[in-house]
């Protein structure tokens, strides 16, 4: 099982996809909408000993925000009573924050960054993309081994460009792997019809270039570590047999709040519909979405529902998640498209099927 911990929910950095958003969204209608809990702290007064006893030595604690680092003193603190795997979400600006020997038993680190420097700063604010770097290469000189996602939110759609500045990252050993979310349906105020419209044509362009890219590298032994493809490949051809939401938010993946409550996922981690239980009487529901255009989709099996959050908010009109499941569709038949020769590739022992694995439910979202 995998538990993401909110330490706080303070964060050093201002960025323009979550900071700026949503001051810009004075009333997204939710309050009336879903029942919030009020009594959940800013920053975690989750007792470490109740933790202790929740969290099992088989299961992973990933260190969660705002930004997990500015309580890295609470991180520090945990780690030195858990006998669990460790994880954690960080914008990566102050890793210095914690020890080596503490960043050595986080094995899965996913950092923000959303591909070229220019884009990056551009959302991050001035600076960051060479201080993450920084920091990340530092980490990898002093012999940290860990998986290094890089995580991406796409508020422009050239993804090809994009994932392809990671990937000379992951070529430089630098980042492991990559996964993006498309900044769409995620606030009310946001959805413009002519330019989404826009944004899906160019998107779905990009993501065929993607995979072209992709799959070419395959014919020379590579196979890149980008989830959303992995994790759509997988499904396609029955390794994953798992047909709910690939994040595995509300059955294999939960989120202890500030109170100590269980919730399906950390961006509701308050809304009292999707609380599973806490950690002291444990987790006594599953989060699953039951959703009517879902249910008659041709590609739920592969797609789950894209997110709880943005399933159950409906904070765009129908037409805006129309034209996201239309993103979801191109991405999952463009990868169907390409099973034939990828399966050819694995009969000729050019790639083998290790090379698909990924670990599943730490964080990544497949669905972009
Ligand atoms: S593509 Fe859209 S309708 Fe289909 S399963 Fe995914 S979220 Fe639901
Ligand atoms: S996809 Fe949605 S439900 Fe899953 S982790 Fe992301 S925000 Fe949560």
């Amino acid at each position: 099982m995998n538990y993401h911990l909110i330490l706080t929910e303070k964060c050093n950095l201002r960025c323009k996809y979550c900071y700026e958003k949503s001051m810009a969204e004075f009333d997204n209608g939710l309050g009336k909408k879903w029942e919030y809990d009020n009594e959940t702290p800013f920053d975690s007064e989750v007792e470490i000993k109740k933790i202790k006893n929740f969290v099992k030595p088989t299961d992973r604690l990933i260190f969660y925000g705002g930004e997990p680092l500015v309580m890295s003193k609470k991180i520090k603190e945990i780690m030195n009573n858990l006998d669990s795997k460790f994880g954690i979400q960080t914008n990566g600006l102050l890793l210095k924050r914690l020890p080596f020997e503490y960043i050595k038993k986080i094995d899965k680190m996913l950092i923000s960054i959303d591909g070229e420097e220019e884009r990056t700063d551009f959302n991050r604010g001035k600076g960051t993309y060479n201080l993450v770097l920084k920091n990340l290469k530092k980490l990898r000189s002093l012999g940290y081994n860990g998986e290094v996602v890089a995580r991406m939110t796409l508020n422009f759609p050239d993804v090809f460009r994009q994932v392809k500045s990671i990937i000379s990252l992951i070529d430089e050993k630098v980042f492991n792997s990559v996964h993006w979310q498309i900044d769409a349906g995620f606030y009310k105020f946001d959805f413009d019809k002519i330019k989404f419209t826009k944004f899906v044509e160019e998107y779905n362009n990009e993501i065929t270039k993607l995979i072209n890219f992709w799959v070419e590298k395959m014919h020379d032994g590579k196979v890149y570590k980008i989830y959303p493809f992995l994790g759509i490949f997988n499904r396609l051809v029955g390794y994953d047999k798992e047909t709910r939401l690939p994040c595995g938010s509300g059955y294999k993946n939960f989120t202890i709040n500030t109170s100590g409550k269980v919730s399906a996922c950390p961006i509701m981690n308050s809304v009292k519909k999707f609380y599973c239980g806490d950690i002291e009487k444990g987790i006594q529901k599953e989060i699953i979405i039951e959703d009517l255009e879902c249910q008659k989709c041709s590609v739920k099996d592969i797609c789950g529902g894209r997110c709880i959050y943005w399933r159950d908010a409906k904070l765009w009109p129908p037409e805006g998640d129309e034209l996201i499941c239309n993103t979801i569709k191109h991405l999952i038949d463009s990868i169907r498209k390409k099973v034939p020769e990828i399966e050819k590739l694995l009969d000729e022992k050019i790639v083998k099927k290790e090379q698909f694995d990924f670990e599943k439910y730490f964080g990544p979202e497949i669905i972009p």
